[in-house]
């Protein structure tokens, strides 16, 4: 089986600086480091590494190279990655001596994904395959619909919340993630909570706290606690864990041990610095001591 997850790719730059500018301040760094990130980028690596065929779906401009390459070399399968003319999209992060961050984010060619290419891609898919989404690009209720209608397991992680593109793929879904903001952000914007939408599996990230699985079918609710680590950068570690989760029912493991399997890739993930690039594989998630 594959995931085809349809997914953002950004280029992280993060500068250091002796503080965040004023208005009208020009500063010069201390130091610039450039990491590959996106949530879609972060998920396509973690299924890759936990061991799926993960096919990204995605668009990069002629400066993206770099992050389709370093996508390959994480073991994803980059095929349907288009270069176009727009602009990778970019995070441009600023972060002082404290640590306080600043962040200014251009979507750039993750916003310009087209119809035919999303076609090409998904008609390739087979029944039963993962079809996975978030909320960096474009095209994710298009997506969603087809992915339904090809008979694919359409899940996506609702991040950054948008009420609007949340509701649009609701009727598509078979999996939904939320973390806790999320999922009272849902419950806002739709008058109930997340597991009474029609949505046959949903999972709520609770960080420290774990992770809560309510399976509609049966009202069934499974609580996963985090293992207890000393967390130096959360970063990511959503992404991980939707990564690892989707990878595990890839794989053919029941939830809970997709669940767990996540929630050990997760707590690796917080006691390292660094996102896309520093995500465990298969075997450090399974031989790593607690
Ligand atoms: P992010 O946006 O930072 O990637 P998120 O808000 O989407 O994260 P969280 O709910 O914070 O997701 O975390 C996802 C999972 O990571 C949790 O369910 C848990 O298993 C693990 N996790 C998060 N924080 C910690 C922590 N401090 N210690 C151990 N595990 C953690």
């Amino acid at each position: 089986m594959a995931i085809w997850n349809l997914g953002s790719i950004n280029a992280d730059m993060v500068y250091a600086l002796p503080h965040l500018p004023t208005p009208g301040e020009t500063l010069a760094a201390l130091d610039l480091q450039q990491f590959l990130g996106g949530k879609g980028a972060n998920m396509s690596v973690a299924a890759a590494r936990a061991g799926s065929h993960v096919c990204h779906i995605g668009a990069v401009g002629s400066d993206g190279k770099w992050a389709v390459d370093r996508l390959m070399e994480y073991g994803v399968d980059t095929r349907y990655i288009d270069q176009i003319e727009t602009p990778t999209g970019h995070a441009i992060i600023a972060v002082d001596r404290q640590g306080e961050n600043q962040i200014i984010l251009f979507p750039g060619a993750n916003r310009e994904l087209t119809t035919d290419q999303l076609g090409l891609a998904v008609s390739q898919a087979e029944s039963g395959d993962i079809l996975v989404l978030q909320n960096e690009t474009n095209m994710q209720a298009e997506a969603a619909k087809m992915g339904r209608e090809l008979g694919l397991r359409v899940c996506y992680a609702a991040a950054p919340f948008d009420a609007e593109a949340v509701q649009a793929v609701l009727p598509f879904l078979d999996l939904l993630f939320l973390n806790e903001v999320e999922a009272q952000q849902l419950e806002h914007a739709t008058g109930k909570p997340a597991t009474e939408l029609g949505v046959s599996d949903v999972i709520i990230t609770l960080g420290a706290k774990g992770a809560r699985h309510f399976y509609a079918g049966t009202g069934e609710i499974l609580d996963v606690p985090a293992l207890p680590v000393t967390a130096v950068d959360t970063t990511g570690a959503g992404d991980t864990f939707t990564g690892y989760v989707l990878s595990g029912l890839d794989r053919g493991l029941p939830m809970p041990q997709a669940m767990m399997l996540a929630t050990r890739a997760a707590a690796l993930m917080v006691t390292r610095p660094g996102t896309a690039d520093v995500i465990p594989d298969l075997k450090e998630t399974q031989d790593a001591q607690f």
